[in-house]
């Protein structure tokens, strides 16, 4: 086994879009694990939305990243070494953990996962049937209390969370599903191949204008990954007793003034619409229906997904990143090893 690896660490905090130069590729000693410590090497790791947050130096529901100190994210990796008093895991098992953007981590047996790569793909668990998988699950079904004949429109629809949220609603009996996304390509996925009713591309013409379009009758369910103008069109098109799942707000996270509101509030009060905002974290009590339900539909093909895998490992896992934050993406945005 090599004596040294990569990671990547937070070279600087970025001020508006984050750049190649806020990152910096260390090579490090290979650690040995201790009492209760797994060492892993990492075959496929993740780069999410929400890690752009933690660049930031401010407090969240999440801490920030430390400048200087290697980022960490979940990732999905084969134990090469276990340290004393590992009871239940061995060489050779699979794990999900928290500790992407290096090569080998050494990880506290009990903060893993142990997966199974005959059941699915390492990757699935950390898209489909990993966190955003259930982000997709909980935020529909428990944040915003879908129920059968609802009109759902999701945001970021072409990403890991959106295009499981518009499926998941076809399959519950959604009386029409639409979806936004920021291409002619990913459009046509989401109506051609994963069963949308209709999808626009919000680059080309004001979203209010395009969602009234695409949503004659309104919609019950707005899912939104994005916030600003999207959030502001949905509250227009939403019914009476409308409800909006707060899942995130992409289109601010790179922002360099303070966003401004959706204008349209008061139709909050008229419409009595409830917005929620939802944390993935809160949900773990649906993680067993999450899998069961989610993995059978995979099974019998009534469910899709897609993967943007980009080959390089720590190399590359900044420019994947910063590749997801401008959509070069289509379904999980993931860094192979
Ligand atoms: P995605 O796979 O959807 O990747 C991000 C996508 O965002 C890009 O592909 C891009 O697609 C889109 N995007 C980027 N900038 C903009 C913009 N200005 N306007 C509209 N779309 C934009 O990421 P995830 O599925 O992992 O996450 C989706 C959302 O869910 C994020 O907001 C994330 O923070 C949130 N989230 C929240 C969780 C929670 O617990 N609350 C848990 C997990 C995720 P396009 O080409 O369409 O622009």
């Amino acid at each position: 086994m090599t004596s040294t690896a990569l990671e990547v660490r937070l070279a600087s905090r970025p001020t508006g879009w984050p750049t190649e130069d806020n990152f910096e590729i260390a090579e490090v000693e290979v650690p040995t694990p201790g009492e209760g410590q797994i060492l892993v090497r990492n075959v496929v790791m993740s780069v999410d939305p929400y890690m752009r947050g933690r660049m930031n130096d401010v407090k969240s529901y999440v801490p920030p990243f430390q400048v200087g100190a290697p980022l960490d994210g979940g990732a999905v990796g084969e134990i090469v070494a276990v340290g004393p008093n590992v009871t239940d895991l061995a060489v050779g098992d699979n794990v999900l953990h928290g500790l992407g953007w290096r090569e080998y981590a050494v990880v506290p047996a009990a903060h893993s996962v142990k997966v199974d790569p005959t059941v699915a793909p390492l990757s699935a668990y950390l898209g489909v049937l990993g966190m955003p998988g259930l982000t997709a699950y909980a935020g529909l079904l428990a944040t915003a209390e879908f129920k059968p004949g609802d009109a759902v429109f999701v945001s970021g629809a072409a990403g890991a969370v959106g295009q499981l949220v518009g499926q998941i609603a076809r399959l519950k009996g959604a009386s029409r599903v639409i979806g936004s996304a920021g291409s002619a390509d990913k459009v046509k996925y989401l109506t051609e191949e994963l069963g949308f009713d209709a999808a626009f591309n919000y680059k080309e013409g004001p979203v209010a204008e395009q969602l009234a379009a695409a949503a004659p009758n309104g919609i019950d369910v707005y899912f939104d990954n994005v916030g600003g103008e999207h959030l502001e069109a949905a509250i227009d098109s939403l019914n009476l007793n409308g409800r909006i799942t707060m899942c995130g707000a992409i289109s601010q996270y790179n922002a360099d003034k303070k966003p401004t509101g959706p204008s349209n509030m008061i139709q909050i009060l008229a419409k009595r619409l409830t917005l929620r905002g939802m944390l993935v974290g809160d949900h773990k009590a649906l993680q067993q229906q999450f899998i069961t339900e989610v993995a059978a539909w995979i099974a019998s093909g009534d469910l899709k997904y897609s993967e943007t895998v980009i080959e390089g490992g720590a190399r590359q896992a900044p420019a994947a990143f910063l590749g997801m934050l401008r959509g070069e993406n289509t379904g999980k945005m993931l860094v192979q090893f």
